[in-house]
């Protein structure tokens, strides 16, 4: 397999690339996070050092997910468990804390190769047009259409449109939508992502087609046909 080591520091990434290629992995190592965007799409898996030299590995995590779908491991030295749950919400498929044993880490790439299989996933649904009633969102593209018309977003209304329609059946948490668009659901952004979901709802014309979990978060509407009257709201 074809790694991509994004890792600034020279030792570890020394290290890292020597166990790699023993398990019979070929290895790009970047050590800016402009090189790992510039290499990740020849790459069947990532490691992701998060203490970067010209970007925060969280930001580029989430700039990655967008343009590829292969597995990241994070390795890093945070820690703390807010690092590390938005790590995972921000699309990393598991999380290694420095030091680490490399046997450990080396296992762990294994088994989120083989979690991840050989089939390329669609962490925010990339390429797929998502119907939900007379409204469809074509993620590759970045449009929506309601009836058949065009409907203009914001870019943030779009993003937070496109992670719901990525799996339409799940409810999805406040604190993921937060975590995965604005990049941290503790920085009292909360109030903005009712804003925007206010906004794609008064757009559309479709005031079902996101609909409030209260208390947890928001789901993508069924048959989001004209409601007459307000939110629909579900469960409680
Ligand atoms: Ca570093």
């Amino acid at each position: 397999m074809h790694a991509l080591l994004v890792e600034d520091d020279d030792r570890m990434a020394r290290a890292l690339g020597t166990a790699l290629a023993q398990r019979g992995h070929t290895v790009r190592r970047a050590a800016r996070a402009l090189d790992a965007l510039r290499y990740v799409r020849e790459a069947e898996f990532v490691l992701l050092d998060l203490g970067l030299p010209d970007l925060d590995g969280l930001e580029l995590l989430r700039r990655l997910r967008t343009v590829c779908d292969a597995p990241v491991i994070v390795v890093t030295a945070r820690c703390e468990e807010r690092d590390i749950v938005q790590g995972l919400r921000a699309g990393a498929d598991d999380y290694v804390v420095k030091p680490f044993r490399m046997a450990e880490l080396m296992a762990r790439i294994d088994t989120v190769r083989r979690r991840t299989g050989p089939h390329p996933r669609h962490p925010d649904g990339a390429g797929r047009i998502v119907r939900a009633g007379d409204v469809e969102v074509d993620t590759a593209g970045r449009t929506v259409t309601v009836a058949g018309r065009e409907i203009r977003l914001t870019r943030r209304e779009f993003d937070v449109l496109a992670h719901l329609a990525a799996r339409p059946d799940e409810v999805h948490a406040r604190e993921e939508i937060l975590d995965r668009i604005w990049g941290d659901a503790f920085l009292g952004t909360s109030r903005s992502l009712d804003v925007h979901v206010a906004g794609i709802r008064a757009k559309t014309g479709r005031p079902g087609l996101v609909r409030t979990v209260r208390g947890f978060g928001y789901r993508l509407g069924g048959g989001a046909g004209p409601a007459a009257s307000g939110e629909r709201d579900e469960g409680r």
